[in-house]
């Protein structure tokens, strides 16, 4: 008796699990409520980042990253509408307001029309948001996230975006687009401050230095223009992402979305320079082991990591060991090879599977509460 009604419900539960759903009848998977919403989104980028990349790094750092206690992965397909190969602001826009826009576009569509991005929208939503990266943070990534802009090389019209944006937190370099400013004179590092803004430099104060208040929101920038590369010495970004999380834990009861950007490993993808590529990736992973020490202890931060595109048409060549990577290149500039995503945290499942790059903006606000 017992195995027939274990039997029955056995049976009927593979039935409905195999019998098709029309469209409009019942929830789709996709849509149905998450059982574990995570309070916090962090996103971090690491630009130009690959595959290859991501394997040159681990082998190069003793066959072990932090990266590596994701318990989700996935892929993304990268290409912009107007381009197979995408770049950085088409890349990033795609995340950051969910639609396939031109190369050199930031948060703004085809025709250029800007696009509310996940930050805009999150600060709205009464969330603390944040941007670290180790370029200016006017740098297509970042920037993709805060401006509407319809050329990404029109850093100073971005840096403009900060000031009224309520941004609780942004750490990276480019503090020459704020205070000498070619097409005006505006100090927009004394509007931040008007603004409320605790606001400090790499020439003021080192990052180790800077007290994090969380009763002021935080501008430091980091450089005057692009930051030093990881082998010149610069090291902020584990550290900067480290004191960054509890401080936006702290600005806002309702959680915070923050994207940090490991920028350069795909100048060393442009430079074919497998020595950069691996000591920007470990400083990214370096990073990556910060965040996810914060949101193993916090058990409601949702982390996902990726690449907005390869750089280099990066190759592990044979000759290759684990302390001697020889690496090899098709090209100086980005590829359209599919690209890893890795998440940790309530909602990691959401990224599990091949989908479009716009996909992880519509997962990420998924996760957040966002969507209706
Ligand atoms: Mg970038
Ligand atoms: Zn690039």
């Amino acid at each position: 008796m017992l195995h027939k009604f274990f039997l029955l419900i056995f049976l009927s539960s593979f039935l409905s699990a195999c019998a098709p759903q029309s469209p409009t009848s019942g929830t789709r998977p996709e849509n149905a409520p998450l059982k574990n919403r995570p309070r916090n989104v962090i996103l971090m980028i690491g630009d130009g980042m690959g595959l290859t990349q991501v394997t040159a790094g681990m082998y190069a750092n003793g066959n072990r990253l932090h990266l590596e206690q994701c318990t989700i992965t996935g892929l993304h397909k990268s290409y912009a509408a107007n381009d197979l190969i995408t770049d950085s602001a088409a890349g990033a826009t795609a995340f950051a307001c969910g639609e396939k826009t031109y190369n050199g576009a930031i948060g703004v569509d085809l025709n250029g029309k800007p696009l509310r991005t996940i930050l805009e929208e999150a600060e709205q939503h009464g969330l603390a948001t944040g941007l670290v990266a180790t370029s200016t943070i006017t740098h297509a990534t970042p920037a993709s996230f805060i401006a509407h802009v319809s050329q990404r090389s029109e850093e100073e019209d971005i840096a403009e975006f900060f000031v009224d944006s309520g941004i609780d937190l942004f750490i990276g370099g480019g503090k020459k687009y704020f205070d000498r400013r070619q097409k005006d004179n505006r100090d927009l590092l004394q509007q931040l401050q008007k603004k409320g803004y605790f606001v400090s430099h790499y020439a003021e104060k080192a990052l180790d230095q800077l007290t994090f208040d969380p009763s002021r929101p935080l501008a430091y920038l980091t450089a005057d223009g692009s930051p030093l590369t990881a082998e010149q010495g610069r090291d902020y970004l584990a550290p900067a992402s480290a004191k960054a999380l509890p401080f936006l834990a702290q600005r806002s009861a309702k959680g915070f979305f923050l994207m940090i950007e490991g920028s350069q490993i795909d100048w060393g993808g442009h430079a074919n320079n497998t020595n950069y590529i691996i000591t920007e990736m470990l400083d990214f992973d370096r990073a990556v082991g910060a965040v996810l020490d914060f949101a193993k202890a916090d058990g409601r931060t949702l982390v996902i990591i990726t690449a907005d595109h390869e750089a280099g048409g990066f190759a592990i060549n044979p000759g290759s060991s684990m302390d001697t990577i020889v690496g090899a290149f098709t090209t100086d500039q980005h590829t359209a090879a599919l690209i890893p995503v890795f998440a940790f945290g309530p909602g990691a499942e959401l990224f599990s599977g091949v989908y479009e790059n716009t996909a992880i903006y519509h997962k990420m606000r998924r996760a957040l509460g966002l969507e209706k």
